[in-house]
């Protein structure tokens, strides 16, 4: 194996293969600057970046680990709406060292989940333009991705902004979230949720293939509004779960939150004996907020140790 210098990580990064808004050989050249030994791409859904990302990688010096950000939906702890009826949550979750072969369980859930947002993003086209949004077409928002597979919602709002500026107005960091809050997110007006798909039909999936998850920023997913409080009432029980459930790691080092909240994370998913992984959902423009490696605040630094157990732990999952 190649000798790669020690130091920062970054374990959750997008393209344009998915939603963010640099090419994978921009990615590597920053990952390059901003000093990190080894990343990983996490488009959603789709390791398709993958080859591109591995050249631009071996060009500048950095390890590469393959991985995906999906979304799935959990059962065990129910999203409970206005009217009080709950539905499955919908959640984000990484996987790592996941297997490239296009015949393997688990590029057919890739493919699955794929088609499952194809169908998403044809509905949500028609319920936008059925709340107001008349301007807005699939091929304009196809427009503004790589390809029709690449399509999410941050550029969904991009249409948004450039064709219906009279609706929600122009775009600042505040109106973008407010978009979400208002519109796209989930319990907005156009939330559809994308894929029936479980966390427990996807880790079977994966069965014996190396691959190891994570749950993406798990207090986006699970808290929505959060204390430290109440971070150390709720999350021990869903980081146990997921643990039982055959998750492997947390998104304790998430580039969205505080240290505090990080340091709190990183003391409760090593309580429950799992680990925790971390990055900065780095989308470039879509996300002008967050720096690559350093995530919103600027201060995450993932420690690479991380890796090497993630490593481990696929390598004895391997049947
Ligand atoms: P999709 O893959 O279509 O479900 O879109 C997911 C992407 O939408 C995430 O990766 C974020 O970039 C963006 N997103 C979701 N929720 C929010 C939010 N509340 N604020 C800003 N961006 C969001
Ligand atoms: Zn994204
Ligand atoms: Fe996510
Ligand atoms: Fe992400």
């Amino acid at each position: 194996m190649a000798d790669y210098h020690r130091g920062v990580i970054d374990l959750h990064t997008h393209s344009t293969f998915s939603d963010g808004s640099e090419t994978p050989a921009t990615l590597a050249r920053m990952a390059k600057e901003v000093g990190l030994a080894a990343i990983a791409l996490t488009d959603h859904d789709t390791t398709a970046s993958h080859d591109d990302m591995q050249a631009a990688c071996d060009a500048e010096g950095i390890e590469l680990i393959p991985g995906t950000e999906i979304s799935l939906v959990d059962h065990e702890f129910p999203r409970v709406d206005r009217d009080g009826k709950t539905t499955g949550r919908g959640v984000h979750v990484l996987a790592y060292f996941l297997p490239l072969d296009p015949n393997s369980p688990m590029q057919q859930v890739l493919t699955r989940l794929r088609a499952d947002r194809r169908t998403r993003n044809q509905a949500l086209v028609t319920m936008l333009r059925d709340l107001g949004f008349e301007r807005l077409t699939f091929s304009v928002v196809e427009g503004l991705a790589r390809s029709a597979d690449s399509i999410g919602r941050p550029h969904f709002a991009e249409a948004m902004f450039s064709l219906h500026p009279e609706i929600v107005g122009e775009r600042t960091p505040e109106s973008w979230s407010n978009v979400f809050v208002e519109w796209l997110g989930s319990g907005g007006k156009a939330y559809l949720p994308k894929t029936e798909l479980t966390l427990e039909e996807v880790v079977a999936a994966a069965a014996g293939s190396g691959t190891v998850f994570s749950m993406a920023h798990p207090l986006l997913n699970y808290l929505g509004d959060y204390t430290a409080d109440r971070i150390e009432r709720e999350m021990p029980a869903i980081i146990r779960s997921l643990k039982d459930r055959g998750f492997t790691g947390i998104e304790a080092y998430y580039g969205g939150t505080s240290k505090p909240i990080r340091d709190l994370m990183v003391k409760l998913t090593r309580d429950a004996g799992m680990i925790p992984t971390g990055g900065s959902d780095f989308h470039g423009t879509f996300k002008k907020d967050v720096a690559l490696g350093r995530g919103h605040s600027g201060d995450l630094a993932v420690p690479d140790h991380v890796l090497n157990e993630l490593r481990d732990a696929s390598a004895r999952s391997v049947g």
